[in-house]
């Protein structure tokens, strides 16, 4: 069952909707104890791995909605700007749906997974020579005139599909985390999150509400520093967008929540990716990473209080955006090339050091 027929109740959705549904959400809570033992006593790490959805992204939960609400509405073509999860996510949706995809990218920026994918679903991709930023003006544009509906996370049912997350992490954890950790591009997912979390507690399910954490990288840090950036630069091609849409939003999610958002430099960023790979047996790409590259930094600086001996621990959820594998180009160039020895056992057994 997908996001939709999970959560209904709390979505604009009527009996007449077609659900167009690859079965993405039940996404794993995975415990991070290695991450737990850097942030200190006293505390629970937890890792939504939104890599497992069916295209590799949590941009499934928003595509769901958007793609089922433009088929109800008569559409025949969707299209989006991205810096690829999103086009991934709407060209797999557009298949379901059997109508048209186009896809805006920024020439030469888009991680290798992630075009391959949306190509192999047929949609139809358009680079241009641009930024994400640039891409998605062209896109509006092409959609106010054109009887194309935009999938990109202005779309308000992508935000209402992606809330959803956060009804999955109180339902699995029974309570409500302190801290709900992420990370912020276009700012579409922790408007998501904090929405879900809001209406969750409305409607009695949950009787607090977590910190929103958000961490943008440090070459691409509008919200941080307070103004566009012209021309953003980050490794972490998820999240390298100068402009946010929903800027305003995010900014109100950190303020309700009494929360906050910061940078990560790339370096930190690579040593998170390297971590949650190396010591927690988790590959997420990226962009996923800045997030827990963020509770690295807070931990450092002393931010979270010290748990209480005997008391409840305190909970942390930090959501891995992408998967891994969407990226692998970023894996082999940060690492070293594995040997090349002899084909025969001595040789091998003295490389591998036995
Ligand atoms: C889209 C995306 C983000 C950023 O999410 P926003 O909603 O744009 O803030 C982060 N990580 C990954 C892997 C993404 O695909």
């Amino acid at each position: 069952m997908g996001v939709i027929e999970r959560y209904k109740e709390f979505l604009p959705v009527t009996e007449k909707t077609p659900v167009i549904s690859i079965e993405e959400g039940d996404t794993p809570l995975i415990k991070a104890d290695p991450i737990a033992e850097i942030v200190g006593p006293g505390y629970n790490v937890w890792l939504k791995y939104e890599g497992l959805n069916p295209t590799g992204s949590f941009k499934d939960r928003g595509m769901t909605m958007a793609v089922s609400k433009a088929v109800e509405e008569g559409s025949g073509a969707v299209a989006c700007a991205s810096t690829g999860n999103t086009s991934a996510s709407a060209a797999a949706y557009a298949v379901r749906a059997k109508i048209k995809c186009i896809v805006v990218i920024p020439e030469g920026a888009i991680a290798l997974g992630k075009l391959a994918q949306a190509l192999i679903h047929g949609a139809c991709v358009i680079a241009v020579k641009g930024n994400f930023d640039e891409a998605l003006k062209v896109v509006i544009e092409l959609t106010d005139k054109y009887p194309v509906t935009l999938v990109n996370s202005i779309n308000p049912y992508r935000i209402e599909g992606q809330k959803t997350g956060s009804f999955e992490i109180c339902d699995k954890l029974g309570f409500v985390p302190d801290y709900h950790v992420l990370p912020v591009g276009n700012a579409g997912n922790i408007t998501a999150y904090w929405k879900g979390y809001k209406e969750y507690k409305g409607a009695g399910k949950i009787d607090s509400l977590p910190k929103m954490l958000g961490f943008q990288a440090a070459g691409s840090a509008p919200i941080v520093d307070g103004h566009p950036i012209e021309d953003p630069k980050t490794i972490a091609t998820a999240i390298k967008i100068g402009n946010p849409a929903s800027w305003k939003q995010a900014e109100e999610a950190r303020d309700e929540s009494e929360g906050l958002i910061d940078k990560v430099t790339d370096d930190e960023i690579l040593e998170a990716y390297k971590f949650l790979a190396g010591k927690v047996g988790v590959f997420a790409e990226p962009a996923s990473a800045a997030g827990v590259a963020g509770v690295f930094k807070k931990a450092r600086e002393g931010f979270f209080p010290p748990g209480d001996k005997g008391k409840k621990p305190k909970n942390i959820v930090c959501v891995l955006t992408g998967h891994g594998l969407k990226d692998p180009d970023r894996a082999i160039k940060c690492l070293e090339s594995p040997p090349v020895v002899d084909a025969n056992l001595e040789a091998v057994v003295e490389a591998a050091g036995i």
